[in-house]
């Protein structure tokens, strides 16, 4: 049996933050407790994704193919439509119920952290981009925290995101703006026609997956470009790990280095590109690459990345119609859609085109 941890199935992913050769490391270098705890997740998340097979099977709805989601004029977006679950560090799902939309705040820290959290989501891709909610006909939030004890991980599963609470000692939280941002982000892409989560269309999934977390987080900070971090996951990492985050969109490859983690494999380079079969390719790897691509074009515009990048690049998402699309069909969506919001020849399609030839790819 293999232990990937996530997207096994790569029609119908687990899409989980932590990369399954994380946890492999983790398995062979930790103490025997974390070991085992590394072996136990990378078991549990493949059971889950054998789950939710079934539940596939059972008649859920598949993700829908592009041009069939609605998206709804901006006029009618209103409010989200949260619902925030106590999981009580068991396995089931969603757990119990203890925030719903419009609820006060309920004392419990992660709850109420993720309730907001979600509700900043929202607000981005609504009051930015015009969608109202993941599959843009407004679709409840779902999310269960205190999944498991000492689950070191989060994940969306097709229909909800779920938390762990980290086991204070690699991970302390899963529950911040750029995870939670990235793990909705997923949502958004399996209802914008789906990017199939393995090899460079994998890899595409990951990286907008970290686009509109980080953007997610700068917007509701308030920060621009050079004030960003852009950083995915800071501070989640545990009090012994030599490192700031996941990952690092200015800087792929250098977020860890950690002598029980290892150094961050993500290349910002085409010249680097990882070919592997592990990690369904490489797609928590190679997303380095476009990640950077978005890092470089924002950081020559500056100002504020969810504003003109964030809508260049959700557009692109929106007329992509090409689940297996390579990173070389994905920096030719991104420049159509520059050319449709700013014109042909203009400054913004200039810096985009440069910011892909930075990190090896033409157009
Ligand atoms: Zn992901």
């Amino acid at each position: 049996m293999s232990l990937f941890c996530c997207g096994h199935g790569a029609h119908h992913p687990i899409t989980c933050i932590v990369p399954p050769y994380m946890l492999r490391v983790l398995a062979l270098r930790g103490d025997p407790r974390t070991a085992e705890m590394a072996r136990t997740l990378l078991k549990q998340t493949e059971r889950l994704r054998d789950e939710r097979a079934e539940l596939m099977e059972a008649g859920l709805p598949p993700a829908q193919p592009l041009g069939t989601t609605a998206v709804a004029p901006v006029q009618d977006l209103c409010c989200p439509d949260r619902r925030i679950h106590d999981g009580q560090h068991k396995a089931a799902l969603p757990g119990k119920l203890v925030r719903s939309e419009g609820d006060g705040p309920t004392g419990i820290p992660d709850a109420d952290t993720a309730y907001e959290a979600a509700g900043q989501v929202f607000s981005l891709f609504a009051e930015e981009y015009g969608r109202n909610s993941l599959d843009g006909q407004g679709m409840p939030l779902v999310a269960t925290v205190h999944h498991r004890r000492d689950y070191n991980n989060s994940f969306w599963n097709g229909t909800q995101m779920a938390y762990g609470t980290g086991d204070g000692k690699i991970f302390r939280t899963f529950l911040e703006l750029s995870v939670i941002g990235h793990e909705m982000a997923h949502g958004v892409i399996q209802h914008s026609g789906g990017l199939i989560y393995e090899n460079q269309s994998g890899a595409l999934n990951e990286s907008i997956a970290d686009v509109f977390g980080s953007l997610s987080l700068q917007r509701a900070l308030g920060q621009e470009v050079h004030q960003a971090d852009w950083l995915v996951g800071r501070g989640i990492l545990g009090p012994g790990i030599n490192g700031a985050a996941l990952r690092s969109m200015k800087a792929p490859g250098t977020a860890y280095s950690d002598d029980l983690l290892g150094q961050d494999p993500q290349p910002w380079h085409m010249d680097h590109f990882v070919t592997t079969t592990d990690d369904n390719g490489g797609v928590h790897i190679n997303s380095g690459i476009p990640n950077h691509a978005f890092y470089l074009f924002c950081a020559y515009l500056g100002g504020r990345a969810w504003e003109l990048p964030g809508r260049v690049w959700y557009r692109a998402l929106q007329t992509l119609n090409n689940p297996m699309a390579s990173f070389a069909d994905w920096a030719d969506q991104t420049m159509d859609a520059a050319i449709e919001l700013t014109g042909r020849g203009s400054y913004e399609t200039i810096m985009l085109r440069r910011a892909w030839k930075l990190v090896g790819i033409a157009i």
